[in-house]
């Protein structure tokens, strides 16, 4: 019976914020407290907790954070007022708008609107281009996440074959990216590829993202397989709901080497690889003369 090693999220998180905080605390000590504005539109339930989830462990490593709550029915222009507010404030070193945002608002422009340098998301054009053309910059934070737990279980992932499940901006391309920065051969496969089981079971790692629960089993990998799952999924059960990803966690286990759970795997590097790059951007705007409000 194959037994995978399980990937500990939240413990490779802990390790994470701890460095963080470390650096926050120096930051501090020269009087440059780290600050992260969350924008929060509208009231979905699974937003607010998310967001409540990030003010809290930004409290935890000592980032201030401001949140601006704004009402459903807000329009664009408003929106975009605020952004530049915060764009323009030299206390705010990070802007995180949380998606999906109601639908009178374009994303899009949103997320463009936002001073690249402050793009603690990593969504901004700029920023995406910078990372495909291997320069530093602010990268997304679920792919930083999974790329960390890679290095941790496998080290150096030079001449892997990573395939990567899903091709949406804020995962599967930003992911394909950063494993091919650190000399994997990477294959994207998507909704329109034709026999996505086999191909994947060429994968010495498998990265999921396609927000189908439970779609990757065992017949997807192959014996030793690395297999680290982003789907976030609630499906119904009898009597409750359950989170599951989008990895079917009982078949893949007969054939990887190591896999992450869910929850308690990708999901906890996410806010962790935020508040990273919200000192990050502190750190970027402290080389720009008057871009911070202690220089
Ligand atoms: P998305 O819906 O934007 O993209 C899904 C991708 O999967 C698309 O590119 C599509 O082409 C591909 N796809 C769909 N069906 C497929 C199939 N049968 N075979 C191959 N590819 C297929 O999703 P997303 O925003 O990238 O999110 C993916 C999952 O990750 C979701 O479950 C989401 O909740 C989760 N997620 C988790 C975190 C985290 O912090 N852990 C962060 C972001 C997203």
């Amino acid at each position: 019976m194959n037994t995978p090693r399980i990937i500990d999220g939240k413990a490779a998180a802990r390790e994470v914020l701890a460095a963080v905080k470390h650096e926050v605390e120096m930051l501090c000590a020269e009087g440059l407290q780290p600050c992260l504005a969350v924008v929060l539109v509208g009231n979905d339930p699974a937003s607010r907790v998310y967001v409540r989830n990030k003010v809290e462990r930004c409290a935890e490593v000592g980032i201030c954070s401001i949140e601006h709550l704004l009402p459903a029915d807000i329009d664009q222009a408003t929106v975009l007022a605020l952004i530049a507010d915060l764009n323009a404030d030299p206390r705010v070193n990070g802007i995180l708008v949380q998606m999906p945002l109601p639908k009178q608002i374009d994303e899009a422009a949103v997320i463009q609107a936002i001073d690249p340098r402050k793009d603690v998301d990593g969504f901004h054009r700029e920023n995406v281009g910078a990372l495909s053309l291997g320069q530093p910059a602010l990268y997304p934070c679920t792919p930083s996440g999974c790329m960390y737990l890679l290095n941790q279980v496998l080290g150096d992932l030079s001449g892997k074959h990573a395939v990567v499940v899903g091709r949406s901006n804020i995962v599967g391309k930003p992911m394909a990216a950063l494993l091919l920065q650190a000399n994997c051969t990477v294959t994207v496969l998507h909704s329109r590829s034709v026999d996505a089981p086999r191909l994947c079971r060429e994968a010495d790692i498998v990265i999921a993202a396609v927000g189908r629960p439970q779609l990757i089993n065992a017949d997807w990998l192959k014996e030793g397989a690395v297999v680290i799952d982003v789907g976030i999924n609630r499906i119904a059960e009898a009597d409750r709901t359950r989170l599951v990803g989008d990895v079917d966690f009982a078949s893949a286990s007969q054939k990887a080497a190591a896999i992450t759970p869910v929850p308690g795997g990708v999901g906890p590097m996410t806010i962790a690889f935020l508040l990273q790059n919200t000192v990050r951007a502190l750190r970027q705007q402290l080389s720009v003369p008057g871009a911070h409000h202690a220089l």
